[in-house]
């Protein structure tokens, strides 16, 4: 799907009242009725009509044909559009770019501010493979049962943006965070190649040390990544530095506030170094036999530990119950399985092609970056300068 700056300008202020209500009413309806957009816009019923003709034009609202009533839904380009008003209005970005990445769960697109800076804007696209998985799970979802594609991606994305908030204060290396309105993220972008790209290293020692001392770091500020692989750690272009990316998955260490470890989540830990062992010895024949062990860095940790970055991701206002709803989700899917090998987003993907899943009228088949095996795909082969070489 394209995003398109110039509605951010060609919107009116009334179809924008139109556009609002109709997010409005969905959070209590699957479809909202026509009359109901226009009690909460305030508008007369003619009025409304012929706006959101005109939004629907656009496809950022679409009519609902079968339905008992007449009515429409906000679609993801409605969403997009709103979040994307929200940012612009507070200056933190003004223009849309080319799209960069199509994730399992999101879109990744280059986009500027006023000065021409880029920055990265990250739209959080949950309903595309979980979609089922929410609906399994509605008893999380209480009253907003209907709007669950919206809130499940805006859950998404503010625990990212508290994670990587609270990260980048702490020198963690991470994209610097710039915005978050509902379902997006703007950050920093990061001159990098993704691992998963990188054919040959200088020094792998070195990379994998740095590698394993930030999976140690997060671990001793309370923390697991929960998807540490090669699709998520950028390697600067000029440096050669990982910078890591990808956080809604993120996975607290301790029990509440008490300081109670909670070693069932070793399967975590283990895996986000599993996922870094075998690839620095598939890609660049590297083996060692040091690794961090999560009692080991548990113990060393607590000690001389007085931050907790999970206690301070909850007071930044993502809380315990939107992270439960997630984690409940996520679960469900698997979403940091290690290699994210996407049987299961296909699965997805192909019910809805049966026509099994209605409630999401947007294309999903897009190729994922996790559809195809890492070593086979982006064959740039390009000499590059600095201390890396990209396949
Ligand atoms: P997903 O949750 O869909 O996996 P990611 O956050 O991992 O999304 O981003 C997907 C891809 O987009 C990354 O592999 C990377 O290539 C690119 N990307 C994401 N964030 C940035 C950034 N800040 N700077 C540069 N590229 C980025
Ligand atoms: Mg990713």
């Amino acid at each position: 799907m394209k995003l398109d700056a110039t509605d951010l300008r060609y919107v009116t202020s009334e179809e924008f009242r139109v556009l609002t209500a109709v997010e409005m009413g969905s959070k209590n309806h699957e479809v909202v009725p026509v009359v109901l957009i226009a009690q909460i816009s305030g508008l007369r019923n003619g009025g409304v009509n012929k706006l959101i003709g005109s939004l629907a034009k656009r496809n950022l609202v679409s009519k609902v044909q079968n339905a008992k009533y007449d009515g429409y839904r906000l679609t993801y380009g409605g969403y997009d559009f709103l979040a994307m008003r929200a940012m612009s209005k507070r200056d933190t970005m003004q223009s849309v770019g080319n799209q960069i990445g199509v994730g399992k769960e999101s879109d990744i697109y280059i986009v500027a501010d006023s000065d021409g800076s880029e920055m990265v804007l990250k739209l959080h696209r949950l309903g595309r493979v979980s979609f089922r998985a929410v609906k399994e799970k509605r008893d999380y979802l209480g009253k907003r049962k209907s709007a669950s594609w919206m809130y499940m991606s805006r859950l998404a994305a503010q625990k990212e943006w508290a994670f990587m908030k609270i990260l980048h204060e702490h020198n963690f290396p991470v994209p610097r965070p710039i915005d978050q309105a509902r379902h997006c993220i703007l950050m920093e972008f990061i001159d990098a190649y993704p691992l998963r790209q990188v054919s040959n290293v200088t020094s792998p020692g070195k990379l994998y040390s740095s590698l394993m001392d930030i999976i140690v770091q997060f671990a001793h500020a309370g923390l697991i990544h929960g998807d540490f692989n090669e699709f998520n750690i950028l390697i600067r272009r000029e440096t050669g530095e990982p910078v890591i990316i990808d956080f809604p998955q993120m996975i607290i260490i301790f029990d509440g506030h008490r300081l109670r470890i909670n070693f069932g989540l070793f399967r975590y830990f283990n895996r986000d170094v599993e996922c870094i062992r075998t690839f620095f010895a598939r890609r660049f024949r590297y083996e060692s036999s040091l690794y961090p062990k999560f009692r080991k860095v548990l113990s060393d940790g607590a000690e001389g530990d007085d931050f907790r970055l999970d206690v301070m991701v909850e007071a930044s206002g993502f809380g315990k119950r939107e992270m439960k709803v997630l984690e409940e989700v996520s679960h469900s899917f698997s979403l940091c399985s290690c290699d994210r090998s996407s049987f299961q987003y296909m699965e997805a993907v192909n019910e809805k092609e049966d026509g099994t899943d209605q409630s999401e009228e947007e294309d999903s088949s897009e190729g994922g970056e996790h559809e195809e095996s890492s070593d086979d795909r982006d064959n740039i082969n390009a000499d590059i300068e600095g201390n890396i070489e990209v396949k």
